[in-house]
């Protein structure tokens, strides 16, 4: 009976000793389990702050978007206000011609309607001319060209070249013989050459002037630039202008084309191109060419002269009493 107090001890202790391994054993695991939380939580932490960083950032460039959007808002209503202005403009403009055009009494209510003053018809026929000119002869076409001018009684102007040309001289002394206008476009037509500069021009130009001279006994005093007057640098060809004016030379450009420049055209582009532009213009300048090859244009000639005259048109030749067309 001795040993039940013992055992009892002994049976205690073990029980004590368990109870110590089992809370042993869960201390260990929830320590793990806590580090394993804190190891989570500072990279949670660090995700937060790199979220943080790329949030700082978008906002940022939102900010910026946001500023250039506001930029691009205001120019458009910079736009608005300028389009909204000019409308008005063209509206008011558009009111004006209207009130400028509108008679103050129609034919219909007219209340006097027998008051007209009486004028000839003579009076009332608007003359109406156009300026034919012909660049690049004279060529074997030149009397053909010559023939049909006579034949509309038409009066026209001849830009001539000399270098390739020479053995067309005598027709040069026709078309003045005819009452056209001789004058003169160069001696030997190349672009390269005649705008290097003033004196690279008036030698050029001194050659075909003496060519006609002598042919003909007669100074022209109108020129034509080959190419018109913007083909070479602004700078050289203003000099050249000056030079030439101060001479008493005036060059004349052209305000109709009758596109016979490029040998692709036809006789029909000719006519068309022609005959549909002359109305837009107050004194039509035609630029045709007569220059070897240019069948074309003589196939051309014919139905021009014709619905030109249809339409009224007086055919005259340039002189140096009309305002020059010129393109600078
Ligand atoms: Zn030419």
């Amino acid at each position: 009976m001795k040993k039940l107090p013992f055992v009892c001890t002994i049976l205690c202790a073990a029980a004590l000793l368990i109870c110590c391994a089992f809370l042993g054993y869960h201390y260990n695991d929830l320590n793990g389990r806590y580090q394993e939380l804190e190891t989570e939580a500072f990279h949670l932490q660090e995700d937060n702050s790199d979220l943080n960083t790329q949030l700082e950032s978008d906002a940022r460039q939102l900010k910026n978007e946001k500023a250039e959007l506001e930029e691009k808002e205001k120019y458009i209503e910079g736009q608005k206000d300028y389009i909204s202005e000019l409308s008005k403009q063209l509206q008011a403009k558009t009111e004006d011609n209207e009130e400028d055009d509108e008679a103050y009494y129609d034919s219909e209510d007219d209340p006097y309607p027998d008051l007209y003053a009486n004028k000839s018809e003579d009076d009332e026929k608007e003359e109406k001319y156009v300026y034919l000119t012909f660049d690049d002869g004279p060529s074997d076409l030149t009397p053909k060209v010559l023939d049909l001018l006579d034949q509309y009684d038409a009066k026209a102007t001849f830009f001539v070249v000399c270098k390739n040309n020479e053995d067309c001289s005598e027709y040069l002394s026709e078309i003045v013989k005819r009452g056209h206008t001789l004058a003169l476009h160069s001696y030997s037509h190349n672009y390269s050459l005649i705008y290097q500069s003033v004196d690279a021009f008036l030698s050029d130009y001194e050659k075909v002037y003496n060519w006609v001279y002598e042919e003909t006994g007669y100074s022209p005093c109108l020129f034509r630039f080959p190419g018109g007057s913007t083909n070479g640098s602004s700078a050289v060809t203003n000099n050249i202008i000056k030079e030439m004016e101060r001479r008493g030379f005036t060059y004349y450009d052209w305000n109709v084309s009758s596109g016979d420049g490029s040998n692709l055209t036809t006789t029909s582009n000719i006519i068309d191109n022609i005959c549909s532009n002359v109305d837009n213009m107050e004194n039509p300048v035609v630029l045709m060419h007569d220059g070897k090859g240019k069948h074309a244009t003589l196939s051309a000639l014919p139905t021009v002269l014709q619905k030109l005259a249809d339409k009224g048109y007086t055919f005259r030749a340039l002189d140096d009493t009309l305002e020059p067309v010129q393109f600078r």
